[in-house]
C-alpha cells in the first residue's frame, strides 16, 4: 500500500468537513480539489479558503472522512485523475495550437511586408528612369550604397522618408532614389540655375 498523504479538515464557517489527497493535484496553483464529506465527492475550491477557512480534525471524526473517501476513490479515483489529465491535455493542446496560429499570423504578416517592400525597391530604376526624362536627365542607372552607417533623410521632390536601408542611388549624382523617381539631379539643375 502507497504512502496516503490526507489531510483532514473542518471548515469554521460551516462545519463541514474536507480531506485533501495530496496525490490530486489543482493544475491551475490557485485552486485545489478537496473532497467535501457531506456530498461525498471531489470539488474544486480556491485555496485561500483551504488556507483560512479549515483548522486541521484529528478526533474520530477523521477515520470517518478518510473511510467515505476512500470508497469514493476505489470507484471514482482513476477516473477523475483520468479526466483531469484529459482536460489539462486538451487546454495544452488549445493553447498549443493557438500559440501555432499566432506564429503563422505573424510569419505571413512578415512576408506581405517584405514582399511590398520588395516590390518598391525593384520598382526603383524603373521609375528612377521615367523621373530622369521628365527632368530631361541622362540616365546613368543606378549603383547599390551598401553605407555601414544607417541613414535617413527626405526626399526633396515629394518629401517622402528616405532611408539608406533602400541600397538604391543614382549613378550620376549618389543621391538615394525616392520611392517616386527622384534622386539629386533635378535638385543639383535647380541650384545651379538660380
Ligand atoms: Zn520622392
Ligand atoms: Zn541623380
Amino acid at each position: 500500500m502507497s504512502v496516503e498523504e490526507y489531510w483532514v479538515g473542518e471548515r469554521s464557517d460551516s462545519a463541514g468537513l474536507w480531506l485533501y489527497d495530496q496525490r490530486i493535484q489543482h493544475d491551475d496553483p490557485a485552486k485545489i480539489y478537496a473532497f467535501d464529506f457531506r456530498s461525498r465527492s471531489m470539488r474544486e475550491y480556491p485555496r485561500e479558503l483551504a488556507r483560512d477557512k479549515l483548522q486541521v480534525v484529528t478526533d474520530g471524526r477523521r477515520d470517518d472522512v478518510v473511510a467515505a473517501y476512500r470508497e469514493w476513490f476505489k470507484l471514482n479515483g482513476d477516473k477523475f485523475v483520468e479526466l483531469e489529465r484529459e482536460k489539462r491535455r486538451q487546454a495544452e493542446e488549445q493553447e498549443h495550437a493557438r500559440l501555432e496560429r499566432e506564429e503563422k499570423r505573424r510569419a505571413t504578416e512578415k512576408e506581405l511586408r517584405q514582399r511590398i517592400e520588395q516590390q518598391r525597391r525593384d520598382d526603383l530604376p524603373r521609375r528612377h528612369r521615367a523621373y530622369l526624362e521628365r527632368h530631361g536627365f541622362a540616365d546613368r542607372g543606378v549603383i547599390c550604397v551598401e553605407d555601414a552607417k544607417h541613414r535617413t533623410t527626405q526626399c526633396w521632390y515629394c518629401g517622402g522618408h528616405l532611408d539608406s536601408t533602400q541600397f538604391v542611388a543614382c549613378t550620376s549624382c549618389r543621391w538615394l532614389i525616392c520611392y517616386c523617381g527622384a534622386c539629386g539631379c533635378g535638385y543639383s539643375r535647380d541650384r545651379a540655375g538660380r
